[in-house]
């Protein structure tokens, strides 16, 4: 997966449209040229200096700052070069060429610090924290990512490498005796008992990236119910606004809504779902099908009724058995009722009038309560789909162990199982990864970084 030698990459770093300052970056082992045709030397590395960027004709094209940063000191472990300019489209336009004509060719999406990672200035997380820190939606989900660059999430997974590689260096010594001469029962109890200490290392470790996940990414939460029983007010409600279109007509939101909000820091994906109802209308009976598949793949479902029809009408007929649900009494006023709480086992319902706005704030607490997101959530970092799927391998592995173990499987067994979840922690921090999910994870940055 080596770097091709003799490549220069130059990008706008700076966002399109118009600005107090503009920057172009260019890494690469052409930056010497570049520097030298572009302001008649290489500035001064580390320091930033007062320079007239010229044309090709030696006229000046712009006045500005230029910054040089030797290998491999630099942020993408090659030759860089910035030069801030004026912030005009026409001035970076020209600029960008100029780096062009001196060998330079335009970078590609993450490009900067997909060579970064490449360069092992960063790893994998890190390198995905940085675009996650720029596209942020709320200030905890940056922190968060702040805390992922700064490499918190590399060394938790880290320390358990660093475990799983003892238990192997262990594992592996019991292999290369005779059995008569090691007493077995006692060296699969030690085993035994660094795999569970792993495990429980383990579980935390997922308990905390699924928080910096939800944090990230943001719950979905799908409103759903029979036709006219209040959800599009309910999401109006919740959003503040009049965004979905209210009326008294059963089934006239026949498509999905989508709205973001943010309780207390977390993104709130909120969905309006068509009424659930069987009906015969084809536009319709679409609008249905796509409310069932977001019921189904939401994180949690407030299934909405009317009081004064009470909860038989319009039952859900195939709501995911696993998706959490809050069942949302509406319309109290009607009845004269106070807004409350109430849980019977697993099933919580909360009474409320959205027309009053009685109950609004006990469902909102409520939302945060069932999500579980904890109450200092900043102790945690950012974590994408990707990582949890690579440490819930990583601990079907160590599963997988500790049961050859139990069973009195052959410690080549126990050991392989290891090797899997080391190659799965290593997945996440990019230690092994194919060039596909290299690509698709620098495809989503932005341009220049
Ligand atoms: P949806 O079809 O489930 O989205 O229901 P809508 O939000 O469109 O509401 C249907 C009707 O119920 C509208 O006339 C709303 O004004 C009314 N409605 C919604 N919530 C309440 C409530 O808490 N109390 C009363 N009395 N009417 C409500
Ligand atoms: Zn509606």
């Amino acid at each position: 997966m080596g770097l091709r030698a003799g490549d220069t990459i130059a990008a706008i770093a700076t966002p399109s449209g118009v600005g107090g300052v503009g920057i172009i970056r260019v890494s690469g082992p052409a930056v010497r040229q570049i520097a030298e045709a572009l302001i008649g030397r290489l500035p001064r590395p580390r320091y930033a200096t007062l320079s007239t960027f010229s044309a090709a004709d030696g006229s000046p094209i712009d006045q500005g700052l230029a910054l040089y940063f030797p290998a491999p000191h630099s942020y993408t472990g090659e030759d860089v070069l910035e030069l801030h300019g004026h912030g005009g489209p026409v001035v970076m336009d020209l600029l960008l060429h100029r780096c062009l004509e001196f060998g330079a060719r335009l970078a590609r999406p993450g490009e900067f610090t997909e060579r970064a990672f490449l360069n092992g200035k960063l790893d994998l997380t890190q390198a995905e924290a940085v675009a996650d820190l720029i596209e942020s939606s709320t200030a905890l989900a940056a922190r968060l990512a702040a805390r992922s660059l700064q490499g918190v999430f590399s060394q938790h997974i880290q320390a358990l490498v660093e475990g799983l590689i003892e238990l192997r260096v262990h594992l592996e010594a019991t292999l290369d005796f005779p059995d008569e001469e090691l007493d077995l029962a006692d060296e699969r109890a030690q085993v035994a008992d660094g795999l569970s200490a792993l495990i429980a290392q383990l579980d935390r470790l997922l308990a905390e990236a699924y928080e910096g996940q939800r944090i990230r990414e943001g719950l979905n939460v799908a409103i759903a119910g029979a036709p006219n029983v209040g959800k599009s007010s309910l999401l109006n409600a919740l959003c503040g606004s009049e965004a979905a279109i209210v009326t008294d007509i059963p089934g006239t939101t026949r498509d999905l809504l989508r709205f973001d909000i943010q309780i207390e820091g977390l993104p709130i994906h909120i969905i309006d779902t068509a009424g659930l109802r069987h009906t015969q209308d084809p536009v319709e009976r679409e609008g249905v099908r796509r409310a069932q598949e977001a019921v189904q793949q939401a994180d949690l479902v407030l299934w909405v009724y009317d009081a004064a029809r009470g909860l038989d009408e319009g039952v859900c007929p195939s709501l995911a058995p696993r998706v959490p649900l809050i069942r949302v009494r509406n319309k109290i006023d009607l009845l004269g009722e106070s807004p409350g709480i109430k849980a019977e086992g697993e099933e919580v319902e909360v009474a409320l009038s959205v027309k009053t706005g009685g109950g609004l704030e006990l469902l909102k607490a409520q939302i945060k309560h069932q999500v579980g997101l904890s109450p200092h959530p900043e102790g945690a970092f950012s974590a994408r789909r990707r990582h949890l799927d690579a440490l819930r391998r990583a601990k079907g592995s160590l599963l997988a162990a500790s049961e050859h173990l139990a069973a009195g499987q052959s410690p080549e067994l126990v050991a392989e199982e290891l090797r899997a979840a080391q190659q799965s922690l290593g997945e996440i921090t990019g230690k092994f990864s194919s060039e596909d999910l290299l690509d698709r994870i620098f495809a989503s940055f932005c341009i220049g970084k």
